[in-house]
């Protein structure tokens, strides 16, 4: 029997989470044509990821595969994402962190472009900034960066390297592409996850009716 340097416990629990996650997801369109990656802390060593190029919407527990804290495969023949690094940042950036999700919707996708040129988008005065951890009220702001699109993982995490200091940083855009959202468990990571998406569309609805940026 091989030992694994990780919980198959821990490993079954975070994949089941994930699955409802990104089921959820997939029903809203948000992970199309097999895009987006999801994945879940095992410990401070290891994090559990999907498997790229699969289905979103029709995950099983086979569809996910452990990693390093470099990104790299643990205990699979499977090759990760090219994007996990940016998972792993994350995990390596805050023990505090244990989930973190990146999906593709059409209002991720549409304001990553509009906002691309500022660099950020300014999310204030919304009610729902309060499911943000740590925002208790609506009057206040966030700033969402939003990042070159680069298949240069290595320089893609630096430049999201330079935000993360940044107090009340939940998640960044990357032009063209999407969203990424974290949090300390899965659930919170959706909640984060589905308020950006709902103040990005919010925003892109107030442009349309011409409100001044
Ligand atoms: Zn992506």
């Amino acid at each position: 029997m091989i030992t694994l340097p990780f919980s198959a416990h821990d490993f079954h629990l975070q994949s089941l989470a994930l699955i409802a996650a990104t089921r959820t997801l997939s029903s809203r369109g948000w992970t199309p044509a097999t895009s987006s990656n999801f994945s879940a802390r095992l410990d401070a060593k290891h994090a559990v990821i999907t498997v790229s190029g699969r289905d979103k919407g029709q995950l099983t527990e086979a569809d996910f595969m452990a990693v390093d804290m470099r990104g790299h495969a643990v205990a699979s023949e499977h090759r990760p994402s090219a994007e996990t690094l940016l998972h792993t940042q994350l995990y390596r950036h805050d023990a505090g962190i244990g989930c973190v999700l990146h999906t593709h919707s059409m209002t991720q996708t549409v304001a990553s472009r509009y906002f691309a040129r500022s660099g950020h988008v300014e999310l204030a005065g919304y009610e729902l900034l309060k499911a943000i951890d740590g925002v208790t009220t609506h009057d206040t702001a966030i700033r969402l960066p939003v990042l070159s699109n680069s298949q240069d993982m290595e320089g893609l995490a630096e430049a999201v390297g330079v935000h993360l200091e940044q107090p009340q940083m939940r998640g960044y855009l990357i032009e063209g592409h999407g969203l990424y959202a974290w949090g300390r468990d899965v659930g919170e990571a959706m909640r984060h996850l589905e308020a950006m998406e709902f103040m990005l569309s919010a925003e892109l609805e107030l442009r349309r009716l011409g409100a001044p940026p």
